[in-house]
């Protein structure tokens, strides 16, 4: 069953969002506010009359004017002059913010990669690739959606090392870099750029050696043959060690056959986000 609209608005204010999508029986999909259920067209067709005459007032009304003048003049200044005031509106507006932050994926996902781009842009001093426009929407919603304990981060690092500590690459913020990692293992920042043991470092393709060809690296070898074995699974990867999350006396087939899986979801990801980069590039 269809939640109703007032359940719908309900959700939407506990989301800490101002309107909703709904539909209306005059305009279909509509953006529809959260505090009085009310759609946005409508409500601005039935302000309309009311708009009009106000402003047309504003503008042949001089006393009228003056009086809104008036009004917006001592706003400004009771803000200038009362500290308190002042502060206590700011913190209306932060914990309005901050509630919004928590509960709308949609305004976290902006914010944090707003925040990533900018970064991106200083520590490299370079320009966003051709596609970063297509590709923003889909950028927002993947930091959006970062859960609890992980971070969005760049999977080939911006500034990019080789063992011996020279820059061998640039990775770039674009949807195919920015991937999901436990907070845990980003507090380490990895710096380094080697595609031979990470996989996550190779073209985003199922050809042999990209990100998605399912033989396994080394890593994921050792991996697999301590969950086979019953070793305490531990994998080494430039030089930091990680304690993996596998079961013990796992066969060697069921490793592959989930890999396997895994490289296919991710394969289809990406092609059905650069199908839609496609509809979105102007005919040429
Ligand atoms: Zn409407």
């Amino acid at each position: 069953m269809k939640p109703t609209k007032s359940a719908m608005a309900r959700a939407a204010r506990e989301r800490g969002e101002r309107t909703f999508m709904a539909t209306c029986i005059r305009h279909g999909e509509q953006s529809h506010y959260a505090s009085t259920r009310a759609c946005l067209l409508c409500q601005s067709e039935r302000n309309a009359p009311k708009n009009a005459a106000a402003a047309e007032r504003y503008r042949s009304d001089p006393e009228y004017r003056a009086r809104w003048r008036e009004r917006s003049t001592t706003a400004r200044r009771k803000r200038r002059k009362d500290a308190e005031y002042r502060e206590a509106e700011n913190a209306k507006e932060r914990e309005w913010r901050s509630h919004r932050f928590t509960n709308n994926a949609e305004f976290r996902g902006r914010k944090r990669e707003g925040v990533a781009a900018n970064n991106w842009r200083k520590a490299t001093g370079g320009n966003m690739t051709g596609w970063y426009g297509l590709e923003r929407e889909a950028l927002q919603q993947k930091y959006g959606e970062c859960p609890e304990g992980f971070d969005m981060d760049h999977a080939i690092p911006k500034i990019a090392k080789a063992v011996q500590g020279k820059q061998v690459a640039s990775g770039l913020h674009c949807w195919a870099n920015v991937i999901q990692t436990p907070r845990a293992v980003n507090n380490m920042k990895r710096t380094q750029f080697n595609p031979d043991n990470n996989r996550l470092q190779r073209p985003a393709n199922q050809f042999p050696g990209g990100a998605f060809d399912p033989t396994p690296t080394e890593p994921e070898w050792s991996l697999i043959k301590a969950a086979a074995e019953d070793l305490k699974s531990v994998v080494n990867i430039d030089g930091v060690e990680y304690v993996a999350d596998v079961i013990p006396g796992t066969p060697v087939e069921v490793c592959l056959a989930v890999l396997r899986e895994a490289l296919e979801r991710e394969a289809l990801a990406y092609e059905d986000h650069v199908a839609m980069i496609e509809q979105k590039l102007p005919e040429c």
